[in-house]
């Protein structure tokens, strides 16, 4: 049994999502979710499961 810890795991990130969508029946609305962050810029990236588009607006809580 080996327990590795590995520098590169991901760690992840409390963040307050609100769609901005004008369209959307949760325009406005703030979901707070768990956010891995990427390689690449957009480090973070949030997507509005109402919808289906991507989310903008993340703040960190
Ligand atoms: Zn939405």
């Amino acid at each position: 049994m080996t327990a590795r810890v590995d520098e590169d795991i991901p760690s992840f990130t409390k963040l307050r999502a609100t769609c901005r969508n004008a369209v959307c029946p949760k325009s406005g609305e703030s979901i707070t979710g768990t956010y891995f962050p990427n390689a690449e810029p957009p480090i973070y990236r949030g997507w509005c499961g109402e919808c289906d588009q991507p989310i903008t607006d993340l703040v960190p809580v």
